[in-house]
């Protein structure tokens, strides 16, 4: 059986970036990604100022800002009925938004890794603990077994080491929500902002990447019967025209002109805010970062900042315990990962219950239909999160 030191299961934002701060820690680390290429679904984040500080740490902020746009604004467009009801324009952060194709941070981040840290096609289907050792081993779809000093598990939405770890499953939303980008060869000629409509039960958003490419979404807050019976990309474009065809022209076109294998859409899922603040997040040595610890919806738009931070974090603690030459190798290592772990989780839980809560209630007021439950949510955000965009302000530290 192989045995190596720190495993990292999942080669997306999570497990990339805590690769990449670990190894600009000294330390060294596999990533297993099931995905035979690096190259994912289309899809685009809107990136704030504490996901740049994150990346910043990670060495990959400039090389990525070349192919962003900055963004100045975000406008919030709610019409009912045919009739516009409220329109609002904000700062979309304290200091820098920019949007970034996943792709291009998928990249950067792996790129910047040393060679064979990535084992692409390592897709693992279960995790069991050692009988002698209490070490985590990974079985892999290919009969391998690897045993790990460090497990951290990054696999995302549907995580086998969350489940591992004995986290609840994660819970499904009614909506669904289709990504896609739109190319305008000559420019398209959009103010550099966010906008988000809500019009009846479908919300939209339009997020220009650079001068001559927009990604955008459709979320549907109620799904149709026909979005289960979607057979490929064409009846995926079909469905999300027929959900702006009450939408400006523009915007119509938009969709139309899609690029349509870049179209993605995906029932949206949550770990509850409760969930986030009471789960015990490490088992032994084995722990998990990004969507697989703190799954949210979109509606702040800071899961892959979070899993940045993450990252950042988990590196530091791990490193400020490991510092000492070939500690991994000591009798006393396995406590002092189980107190860089727990210390990883006291730090971050604090940062993701706040996120997770705002995350939640902001997306149960996007969903209310009565007045009483709008107002009580309403409410609620003010009390809880006056500073409406005040998550923007956090800064994951130094590595
Ligand atoms: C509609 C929508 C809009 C969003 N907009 C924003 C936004 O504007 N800003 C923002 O910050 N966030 C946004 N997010 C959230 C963001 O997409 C996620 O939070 C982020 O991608 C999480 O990264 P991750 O690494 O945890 O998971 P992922 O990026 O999903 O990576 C998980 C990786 O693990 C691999 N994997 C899974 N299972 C296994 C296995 N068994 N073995 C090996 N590998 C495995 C997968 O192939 C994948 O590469 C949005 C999400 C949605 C749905």
């Amino acid at each position: 059986m192989e045995e190596l030191d720190i495993v990292i299961v999942g080669g997306g934002i999570a497990g990339l970036a805590t690769s990449l701060a670990l190894h600009r820690k000294g330390i060294k680390s596999i990533v297993l990604e099931r995905s035979e290429s690096v190259r994912s679904e289309g899809a685009a984040f809107g990136i704030q100022t504490n996901g740049w500080l994150a990346l910043q740490q990670l060495g990959v902020a400039d090389k990525l800002r070349l192919n962003s746009l900055p963004i100045h604004q975000i406008r919030d467009v709610m019409i009912e009925k045919g009739i516009k009801q409220r329109e609002s324009v904000g700062p979309a952060s304290y200091g820098e938004v920019r949007g970034v194709i996943r792709n291009d941070m998928v990249r950067a981040l792996a790129h910047a890794l040393p060679i064979g840290t990535l084992r692409l096609g390592s897709q693992i289907v279960s995790v069991k603990l050692d009988e002698a050792t209490a070490f985590p081993i990974v079985h892999l779809r290919n009969g391998q077994d690897i045993k790990a000093k460090v497990l951290i598990g990054c696999d995302g939405s549907n995580s086998i080491v969350s489940k591992f770890l004995g986290l609840n499953p994660t819970i499904a939303l009614g909506s669904q929500a289709v990504r896609g980008f739109t190319n305008y060869p000559h420019g398209h000629g959009f103010q550099q902002e966010f906008i988000r409509i809500k019009m009846d039960n479908v919300v939209s958003g339009r997020l220009p990447i650079t001068h001559n490419l927009v990604f955008w979404f459709v979320v549907m807050l109620e799904c149709p019967q026909d979005s289960n019976n979607l057979k490929n990309q064409e009846d995926v474009a079909r469905l999300t025209l027929a959900l702006v065809c009450e939408f400006s022209d523009e915007w119509k076109e938009m969709v139309k002109k899609c690029d349509i294998d870049s179209l993605y859409i995906s029932r949206l899922r949550y770990r509850s805010p409760w969930d986030v603040m009471s789960s015990k997040f490490r088992r032994g040595t084995v722990t998990v970062a990004g969507d697989s610890m703190h799954l949210m919806g979109p509606f702040i738009g800071q899961g892959c900042s979070a899993a940045l931070e993450d990252g950042v974090v988990l590196a530091r603690c791990l490193s400020s315990k490991l510092s000492q030459e070939d500690s991994m190798n000591n009798v006393s290592s396995r406590k002092q990962i189980e107190e860089a772990i727990d210390e990883y989780v006291r730090e971050r839980r604090g940062r993701l219950v706040g996120l997770s809560t705002q995350t939640y209630l902001t997306g149960r007021l996007i969903e209310a239909s009565s007045p009483a439950r709008k107002l009580l949510l309403i409410v609620l955000l003010m009390i809880l999160f006056r500073d409406h965009i005040g998550h923007t302000r956090y800064d994951c530290g130094r590595l």
